[in-house]
């Protein structure tokens, strides 16, 4: 019998596009396994403020598949317009999907592209003893020249992964995937940031404490304290928050 999926609900935070499921793996699955394209962005407050002058970043959002309530600030709109919604972290979310390899054959492939160089190979080398059978095509570090960019797009081609991971912060990661999602239309592609560096080791997320009480960019702070200007957009996103409650 085939299962009933359900199609993700997008919700407007701020006239961006959220979607509001229990289970997002459970969506992707079939997708992954029948090759739909897919463009996964995981929104918080940051980037939801960035929008507000990034047009072209506001509609790559408004067109993607899948919006997931990344961050903590999305979530507390959210549940301030009464949805019941649990924060989805993005790394999660690229978890679970790597860890799907297991069900869905070594046919299925993924590309890891982003990070200082040795980064993504690194985070490949601890997937691969993670989940054995998992088949990566292929990792590529994040800072590279238009030459190899030429390159990386043939063997993208070439390769065909079902998932590609891309972790060059926001929006590189979100333009850069709607620019080149047509060269592996069946493929998933989902920008992760910094990802990599915390399944290679190189960072390490924020404990789970400071996670449940919605401190997690606290945590980010003290490890990259050269972010207070990006995280002004925290107090910036809370104060929008607040006028549209007010309005509306
Ligand atoms: N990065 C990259 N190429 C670039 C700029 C950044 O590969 O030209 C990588 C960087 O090494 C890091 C990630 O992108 O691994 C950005 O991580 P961050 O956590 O800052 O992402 P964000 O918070 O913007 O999602």
């Amino acid at each position: 019998m085939q299962e009933i999926v359900v199609e993700p609900q997008p919700f407007s935070v701020l006239g961006l596009p959220v979607h509001l499921l229990d289970d997002y793996g459970k969506w992707l699955r079939p997708r992954l396994h029948q090759g739909i394209g897919t463009h996964i962005v995981t929104l918080n407050a940051e980037m939801t403020m960035l929008c507000e002058h990034h047009h072209t970043l506001a509609n790559i959002i408004r067109q993607a598949e899948l919006v997931i309530p990344d961050g903590a600030g999305i979530v507390l709109y959210l549940l301030l317009r009464g949805q019941k919604i649990r924060r989805c972290p993005g790394i999660e979310l690229a978890e679970k999907l790597l860890q799907s390899s297991r069900q869905l054959g070594a046919s299925w492939s993924v590309f890891f592209y982003g990070g200082a160089q040795g980064v993504a190979q690194r985070a490949a080398e601890v997937w691969q003893q993670r989940v054995p059978a998992i088949n990566i095509a292929g990792t590529q570090h994040g800072y590279i020249c238009p030459d190899e960019e030429e390159q990386l797009q043939q063997t993208l081609v070439k390769l065909q992964p079902r998932l590609i991971l891309v972790g060059l912060g926001v929006p590189r990661q979100e333009l850069w995937i709607a620019q080149h999602r047509s060269l592996c239309p069946q493929s998933t592609w989902m920008g992760i940031g910094g990802s990599f560096d915390v399944w290679a080791g190189v960072k390490t997320r924020a404990p789970a404490w400071l996670a449940d009480n919605h401190l997690e960019w606290l945590y980010r702070l003290y490890q990259e304290p050269w972010r207070w200007r990006r995280m002004l957009a925290l107090p910036k996103f809370a104060g929008k928050v607040l006028v549209n409650r007010l309005t509306q």
